[in-house]
């Protein structure tokens, strides 16, 4: 019977030695582990895992493949939907999303999707890089007259939004404003969860395939928006939501206290780990994360890493609350990450040289649902209590930049300032479309791809008609 099969589990480094080094956390399956998980698919006729991925992957068809050790052509079948999947397999809420709805995990573990979605992609670039690369990664038979597409921003959206329209016979250029490509893939999630080799490896592909990249090109500041339209016939803005927020306590302004971003863009493109890195951070003995979500955790494992003695991540809500991926939490708290559930910094307080030293902590209890639907933390009077910090990581939300909005005037945007498109990407403005983070607010890597799927498609056809 399918279903005895045990989820197959891959192979991890031991969390005291991983937490020493920035290396990958997970290894992949091996080929016999792979077939064995994906003999657990029960291979459904109305496959819900299919509507819970929201690039809609053809899930059973690849996992059969799989099961049959036809690797390649399982790779061939992902990639016919997902441009990343070596990254997805890896990043994605699988939990929530494809897995969630797997009818095994009504019983018991789910199909490891995201484990095997990996397995194929990392087994095909080392197997059979060449011809993966040329069934997957086309290059484009452009014609010379080619309407011209400009994509700002390199993150998941843009990348999927150029690769799709690339594929449909576009010429795509991509404006980065960072020396480096590929958004929180490249700047924000650290090595030890995504190698960054993973993620040049893949940009690479859309290079060969005919897109074309301009880094260090910052939309708003060399070219506006408008001045991009004079030279091509549509724009797709996909600028993340990359602008840090910070909760405007006393004491955010000292030395040692940094935004999540900062701190993890020191570290993942600075390589401020390294000695005689020209952005170093401070690596802390006592640091305190605020914060509950991915980032919190990826800048609380990042400073692990860096060899502090104590890393406390507080959060204002309880463990059942906390938005990041469980897998997360768990690998955290395995490397000796400290939990202060219910509890919110009020003040931060330095020495004479201007650098934080302690944290004013104040406990909280859960109050009644808020907007949001999880339960308000209420502060508790007179529980402050002050904690010995010498670091802190404000990982509290991003919001979106303002640059856009700014230099472009017609361009519509909420009262947070993301811009408002409709279902397929289209923004009110002529020849512009929007996704990801900039468009939704901070969400996930697979909703950007697929936002920018959609704007593709939106795309290709306006400019065909135009
Ligand atoms: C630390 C961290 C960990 C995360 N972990 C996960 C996870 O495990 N799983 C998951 O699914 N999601 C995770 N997320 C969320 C996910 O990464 C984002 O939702 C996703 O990257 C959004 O994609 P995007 O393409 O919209 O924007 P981004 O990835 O933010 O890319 C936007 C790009 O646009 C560039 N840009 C901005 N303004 C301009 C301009 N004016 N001109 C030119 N370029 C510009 C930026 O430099 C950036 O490279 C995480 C986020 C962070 C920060």
């Amino acid at each position: 019977m399918a279903e005895k099969i045990a989820r197959q589990r891959k192979p991890e480094q031991a969390p005291q030695v991983r937490r020493t080094n920035f290396l990958e956390v997970a290894g992949n399956y091996s080929p016999e582990q792979a077939r064995l998980e994906a003999g657990r698919c029960l291979q459904c006729k109305n496959p819900a895992c299919v509507s819970g991925c929201p690039v809609g992957v053809q899930i059973p068809q690849f996992i059969q493949q799989i099961k049959d050790g036809a690797f390649a052509r399982a790779y061939e079948i992902i990639r016919a939907d997902n441009y990343l999947p070596a990254v997805c397999g890896r990043v994605c809420p699988q939990e929530t999303q494809c897995e969630g709805r797997c009818v095994l995990g009504k019983k018991g573990e789910p199909v490891a999707i995201g484990n095997l979605e990996r397995f194929a992609a990392d087994w095909a670039a080392v197997n059979t890089a060449a011809e993966t690369r040329e069934f997957a990664f086309p290059r484009a038979s452009r014609a010379q007259s080619a309407a011209k597409i400009a994509v700002v921003g390199s993150g998941p959206s843009g990348l999927t939004c150029a690769a799709e329209l690339n594929a449909a016979g576009f010429d795509v250029t991509v404006f980065e404003a960072l020396h480096e490509l590929g958004g929180v893939l490249a700047y924000g999630i650290p090595e030890f969860r995504l190698p960054k080799e993973i993620v040049r490896r893949e940009i690479e592909n859309l290079s060969a395939a005919g897109v074309r990249f301009e880094t260090n090109a910052v939309i708003g500041k060399i070219r506006t928006i408008d001045e991009l339209l004079q030279d091509f016939a549509a724009v797709y803005i996909a600028s993340g939501a990359g602008f840090p927020s910070f909760m405007n306590i006393t004491g955010e302004d000292l030395n040692g206290v940094y935004s999540a971003n900062e701190y993890l863009t020191r570290l993942n493109l600075m390589k401020a780990y390294q000695s005689g890195a020209d952005t170093p951070v401070l690596k802390g003995q006592n640091v305190a994360v605020i914060g509950g979500g991915n980032v919190a955790l990826d800048a609380a494992r990042s400073a692990l890493r860096l060899g502090a003695t104590q890393v406390y991540l507080i959060y204002r809500r309880s463990r059942a609350e906390m938005p990041a991926r469980r897998e997360e939490i768990q690998h955290a708290e395995e490397e000796g990450l400290k939990f202060l559930f219910l509890h919110n910094p009020v003040q931060y307080l330095g020495d004479e040289k201007g650098f934080v030293q302690k944290a004013l902590l104040q406990k909280m209890t859960l109050g009644e649902p808020d907007a949001s639907g999880r339960r308000r933390p209420v502060p508790e009077t007179g529980s402050e209590y002050e904690l010995a910090v010498d670091t802190v990581i404000v990982a509290v939300g991003t919001q979106a930049n303002p640059i856009l909005k700014d230099t472009t005037p017609d361009l519509p945007t909420d009262k947070r300032g993301y811009i408002i498109i409709d279902e397929n990407g289209r923004t009110a403005k002529k020849s512009v479309w929007a996704g990801g983070d900039i468009a939704s607010g901070a969400a996930t890597v697979i909703l950007a791809m697929g936002s920018g799927k959609r704007a593709a498609k939106s795309i290709g056809k306006y400019v065909r008609s135009a």
